[in-house]
């Protein structure tokens, strides 16, 4: 079979081989995997500044963010042709992840496929275990392979608002900071939620991110016309952002705009080195006394792969064919090498893998 592979620490090294077809052990299904999504992560891999192989391999199969469909399901309780998608964690023995919540690893000695010391999904077929395979339904095929960083988006949003209720205050405005496959699902599970939610991005009103953010009902922000810190004036009390541009000056902006009793969720991964000129006594003092949460939140457990189906579900009945509207970019598996040329109105790229 045909796989997509990178050499880890190598700049563009994205290159397709051949590869042996995996061998189903117990307690293992094979699955044909149909798509797979490229995103922000998968692109710093293929730069060289993140990414482990697997300890037998020099090179790793990229991809986190697939769907498939079960072609043999061993002795386990799926059914052939029932549609899957895979989660990317696999635990270590720490206690979280023998809890199920590997996504809280204590030890770091989890393993992330495509990302972390285990081959990804950018190829034909892979072998699985039921316990890391989520079904779902047939309806949901188009647009399944947006399970995966909605369980992302899922879990931050869950804990903002559980944090947020230490506060008899609901939350009547929400940000979201970055108009990118993340940020737009997290804002379509907050408009699910019904919550009076702004989208700061820097693109042109006519962009295509500007109407599909309109779409659903949020509004938003062009952040060439006003800075994040400048937020406040303009909307009054922040009770909730969601840092999705993984820019760390705008997380520390962030900071200083977020409201009193206002939760921060940082999900924006920086690989870089840059440093930042910060008034140290007024962050912190703002914090304390605004009673400001700042989290950070990084991957999902099976829970967040189960509840984002069905946010899925929901958001295609609520909007039908917003989320296949994010889709903006289909490539065949001989050309995914195209998908790390990046286009200002692209958003998610995904590979077509049959
Ligand atoms: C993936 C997560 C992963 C994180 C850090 C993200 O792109 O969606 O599953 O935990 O990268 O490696
Ligand atoms: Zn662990």
């Amino acid at each position: 079979m045909k796989a997509g592979v990178v050499k880890p620490g190598q700049k563009d090294s994205a290159r397709l081989i051949e590869m042996d077809m995996p061998v189903i052990s117990s307690g293992q299904a094979l699955v044909r995997l149909l798509e797979l999504g490229i995103d922000g992560t998968d692109m710093e891999i293929n730069r060289g500044e993140y990414g482990e192989a697997p300890p037998e391999h020099d090179f790793i199969v990229l991809g986190h963010e697939a769907v498939g469909q079960i072609e043999n399901p061993g002795i386990m309780k799926l059914d052939k042709g029932e549609f899957v998608v895979p989660m990317v964690r696999r635990p270590d023995e720490c206690v979280d992840c023998q809890r199920g919540q590997l996504d809280m690893c204590l030890e770091g000695n989890y393993r992330e496929c495509g990302i972390k010391g285990a081959h990804g999904f950018l190829r034909e077929y892979l072998a699985e275990d039921s316990d890391f395979l989520v079904p779902v339904p047939k309806e949901l095929r188009n647009i399944a392979v947006l399970t995966e960083p909605t369980s992302i988006a899922t879990k931050g949003i869950e804990q903002a608002i559980e944090f947020h209720s230490r506060s008899a205050n609901p939350i009547n405005i929400a940000v979201v900071l970055g108009a990118g496959p993340l940020g737009l699902l997290s804002t379509a599970l907050l408009r699910l939620q019904d919550f009076n939610t702004y989208v700061l991005d820097i693109v042109p009103r006519s962009s295509p991110k500007v109407h599909l953010i309109e779409a659903i009902g949020a509004t938003y922000l062009d952040g060439r016309e006003s800075i994040v810190t400048a937020l406040p004036q303009k909307l009054g009390n922040l009770d909730l952002i969601v840092e999705a541009t993984g820019n760390s000056t705008v997380a520390f902006q962030a900071i200083s705009a977020l409201g009193v009793n206002g939760i921060l969720c940082l999900m924006g991964v920086s690989t870089g080195g840059k440093p930042l000129e910060i008034c140290a006594d007024c962050l912190n003092m703002q914090m304390v006394l605004g009673n400001k949460v700042v989290f950070g939140t990084v991957s999902s457990n099976r829970g967040h792969f189960e509840r984002s189906v069905r946010a899925l579900a929901n958001m295609e009945q609520k909007w039908p064919g917003w989320l296949s509207r994010l889709i903006t970019r289909r490539l065949t598996l001989d050309k995914f090498r195209d998908a790390f040329d990046t286009a200002p109105d692209n958003i998610k790229t995904v590979i077509e893998l049959t």
